[in-house]
């Protein structure tokens, strides 16, 4: 008898799964229908030795000091500061744009104060910043707008940015320094380990049986339990009653080349000529040393694993009357990206499984993280068993 199944071993199921286990000793069965745990964020060496994310480039940022020391427990970290440059005009540029950018482009040679001035000049005021397109028009004009944006997004949603929420392009904001780092959030550091290894330590607890491999629906009528949380995609779980609920995919294609280094930045973004939008060289986020590189390209497609909720009203209403389902369902918890369709970065993630944690054990959320029962065990090399009696080491090839 488990008290808890838990769907999914992305960081929304895994942080339940350590908290429960850790923090109220509940016995708890985890189950991802996919090879490995780690959810999105899965990381592994590739069959060159090079350590890759095999579902696209995860950097870790975060305001939130109580995140940061929660997942402290389960790794140390390298400091990383992440940077982007975009592929406009024949040229490679900062992204953020910030001064460094706009002089580039145009051969200028600005000051900070300047260049506010050339951006106050060439914006277009929009009242209310409703869309993708307001956000970005309304900071950079339509030139800069159309360089950087608007055929990325098109690319990237299958939608116009007029189409989108403000949300989506407001996640990256336009300077006139000269500061290019992607983010500038308080914590920036990448799993020293890897995240794979990271969330080991995480599940390491006699107390949580871990099951890959397998589908829920394969084993929900064979096992017993009191409660479930469910981390998958919430229309699915309710067989689609209400239509699908659109989420935009990904291929990824990855490539390993014999040369050390393979791009100037650990992502290059292609708004505009490529079927990609962006290649990310990985041996800049882990910080290995390899006489080889590997890159992956990142190609938007409609149909396939769901990896991005779509910001836009009318999606947010066909997730809201999911959501009644949802909470009228007390014997099962929804948590994370896909289950409460919102498009959250893994520290979000985590503060919401933290929450959904201290909801359960009805304590605040400060008393949830600080919880511990016993002090994490060493890590160990862990093998789990999939659905048909296999044994599948976790850190397996892609
Ligand atoms: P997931 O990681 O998707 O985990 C859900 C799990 O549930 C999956 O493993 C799935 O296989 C499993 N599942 C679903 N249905 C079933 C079922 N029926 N039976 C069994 N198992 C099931 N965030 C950042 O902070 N920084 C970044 O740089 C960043 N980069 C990203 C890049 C890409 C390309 C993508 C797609 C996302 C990125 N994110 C990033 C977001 C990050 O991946 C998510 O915030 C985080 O992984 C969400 O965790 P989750 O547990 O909610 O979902
Ligand atoms: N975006 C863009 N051009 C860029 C970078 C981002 O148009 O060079 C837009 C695009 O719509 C993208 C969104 O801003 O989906 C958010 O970018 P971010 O890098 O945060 O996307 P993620 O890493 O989540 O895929």
């Amino acid at each position: 008898m488990f008290d808890y199944l838990i769907v999914g071993a992305g960081f929304a199921g895994s942080v339940l799964a350590e908290r429960l286990a850790n923090g109220s000793n509940k016995k708890v069965l985890i189950c991802d229908k996919r090879p490995h745990i780690a959810g999105n964020a899965y990381d592994c060496y590739d069959n060159e030795g090079v350590l890759i994310h095999k579902y696209g480039p995860h950097i870790f940022h975060t305001n939130s000091k109580e995140v940061f020391d929660y997942l402290s427990r389960f790794t140390e970290w390298r400091s990383y500061e992440h940077r982007v440059l975009a592929s406009v005009d024949g040229m490679l540029v900062p992204i953020p744009i910030n001064l460094d950018t706009i002089n580039k482009l145009y051969g200028l040679n600005l000051t900070a104060f300047e260049v506010k001035e050339f951006l106050e000049k060439v914006r277009e005021n929009r009242a209310v910043l409703r869309t993708s397109e307001d956000v970005v028009v309304n900071a950079v004009g339509k030139e800069l707008y159309e360089k950087f944006f608007r055929n990325y997004t098109r690319k990237q949603w299958g939608l116009d940015p007029s189409e989108l929420d403000a949300s989506v392009t407001a996640r990256v904001p336009t300077r006139t320094s000269r500061d290019d780092r992607y983010f500038t959030d308080s914590y920036q550091a990448m799993p020293r380990h890897g995240y794979t290894r990271m969330f080991e330590k995480m599940l390491d607890n006699p107390n949580i049986k871990i099951i890959l491999n397998c589908d829920y629906r394969e084993i929900v009528k064979d096992i017993s339990f009191r409660q479930m949380i469910y981390t998958g995609p919430i229309d699915e779980f309710f067989d689609y009653r209400y239509g699908k609920l659109p989420y935009r995919s990904l291929e990824f294609k990855h490539e390993t080349h014999d040369t050390e280094k393979f791009q100037t930045a650990p992502v290059v973004n292609y708004p505009n000529e490529q079927a990609y939008t962006r290649i990310t060289e990985f041996k800049y986020l882990t910080g290995q040393e390899h006489r080889k590189t590997s890159v992956v390209y990142e190609y938007p497609q409609a149909e396939g694993d769901p990896y991005y909720p779509i910001p836009r009203p009318e999606n947010a209403e066909l997730y809201n009357r999911y959501r009644v389902l949802a909470e009228a369902r007390s014997d099962v918890h929804f948590v994370g990206r896909l289950a409460t369709y919102k498009y959250y970065n893994m520290d979000q993630i985590v503060a919401q499984s933290l929450t959904q944690y201290g909801k359960i054990a009805g304590m605040k959320r400060q008393e949830a993280t600080s919880l511990v029962l016993e002090k994490q065990p060493a890590i160990k090399t862990p093998l789990y068993s999939n659905g048909n009696g296999v044994r599948v080491n976790v850190s397996g090839g892609v």
